[in-house]
């Protein structure tokens, strides 16, 4: 039995140098990538780089142990939100312990897990592993999971496929089996420009947009009254829309007008569903009328982001309960790059140190007993991995 209290003020120390590179999503990882390499290559173990198209960010897979089926894949992403605007009373970049509280940006929403990920390296060394043990480093999960795809879509070909993939997003260090899908969209209505005292002559981009929200709405309410999966909250899927630019002045009919909207779909419902119905009433109800004024009208939606749903495997939830050691599991309402695990093959939960609730915000930060919570699960996956 491997005891990883011994490891905590490693992790410590490792916590506040991730925290000090401002990996926020639209800036590089290559410096904090560099810092992992050097760990890796002091502890020497095999790994490799998976570089975006601009090389300004990398994805890393490092392999513990035996080559091998049956490895168990620790995932986490290297990026954070951004700052800007937040009410900070420390510097974000610098961590801050405040009795047993650890300050900064990232401590919970996720490099509290990269740090216990690194600290271990030396206890998974040191146990007698018969399955591989499998480090994730990826990036860009922030802005819509797209960091980690290229790394993901080599599992199986190039890089090994895991049996099981914790991702560490902050749970309290409790399994999480399911999350909705996300998928994100813009709707664009072209109409046509008249002076609004020759209303007839014109198309009304902005009227158009209420309708098709009208729509959204409605497919909202029909959702609601027909779906209850009662581990969620709500229980049901959700269409929202969340910003809308339209509309020159009060006196022109409208030309232009745009919408940004979102589902967040229950994992056995597929999202795209309602997408699809609000174009086919697009075209049934708007587009032919609209055209009869002007050909050039049009309503074009586009899907922006899609993360998928999580539903873990029942194996899965078992397994990440026995190395969690917990007897119940949960759902969460964010998303995360754990449904791409799931969708490549390697079955996935959701488990990591700290908070949901400190994710995002100023002050951020991580209580050390989670840092605990989380060493003792990562030394029960080097017992799981030797047995
Ligand atoms: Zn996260």
């Amino acid at each position: 039995m491997v005891n990883m209290n011994d490891y905590l003020e490693q992790a410590v120390e490792i916590l506040a140098q991730l925290v000090h590179f401002d990996t926020t999503s639209h800036k590089t990882n290559l410096p904090l990538i560099s810092y992992i390499e050097e760990i890796l290559k002091d502890a020497a173990v095999p790994y490799s780089l998976v570089p975006n198209d601009e090389g300004d960010k990398a994805s890393l897979f490092a392999t513990i142990g035996p080559s091998g089926p049956l490895g168990i894949g620790l995932s986490g992403h290297t990026d954070v939100v951004p700052v800007e605007g937040q009410e900070w009373h420390t510097d974000p970049f610098t961590l801050t312990q405040k009795g047993d509280q650890l300050f900064g940006r990232g401590t919970t929403d996720m490099k509290g897990f990269l740090a216990c990920m690194l600290a271990a390296i030396p206890a998974f060394k040191a146990a007698p592993l018969q399955q591989p043990i499998y480090l994730i480093f990826s990036y860009d999960e922030e802005i819509g999971c797209t960091g980690v795809r290229p790394l993901v879509n080599q599992l199986g070909k190039d890089l090994p496929m895991p049996s099981l993939v914790l991702v560490g997003e902050p749970s309290n260090c409790q399994v999480v089996e399911a999350h909705k899908s996300i998928t994100s969209y813009v709707t664009r209505i072209i109409g046509h420009e008249a002076h609004s005292s020759l209303l007839h002559q014109g198309v009304s981009a902005i009227e158009i947009a209420a309708k098709l929200i009208n729509h959204l709405t409605d497919a909202q309410q029909q959702l609601k009254s027909t779906q209850n999966d009662a581990r969620f909250d709500p229980a049901y899927s959700t269409v929202h829309v969340g910003r809308i630019d339209g509309g020159t002045a009060r006196n022109i009919v409208a030309k232009d007008c745009e919408f940004l909207w979102e589902v967040r779909a229950l994992p056995d419902f597929d999202g795209t569903e309602i997408s699809q119905t609000m174009m086919a009433y697009a075209k049934k109800d708007l587009l032919a009328g609209m055209k009869s004024i002007s050909p050039a009208t049009d309503i074009v939606t586009e899907q922006i982001t899609s993360v998928p749903g999580l539903a873990s495997s029942a194996s899965a939830v078992s397994l990440g309960m026995k190395l969690a050691n917990q007897n119940e599991s949960f759902v969460v309402s964010y998303g995360t790059e754990a449904g791409l695990f799931e969708d490549q093959g390697a079955a996935s939960v959701i488990c990591g140190p700290g908070s949901i609730e400190q994710a995002h915000k100023p002050n951020e930060f991580i209580d050390r007993a989670e840092l605990v919570k989380c060493l003792s699960i990562l030394g029960r996956v080097a017992d799981h991995q030797s047995s």
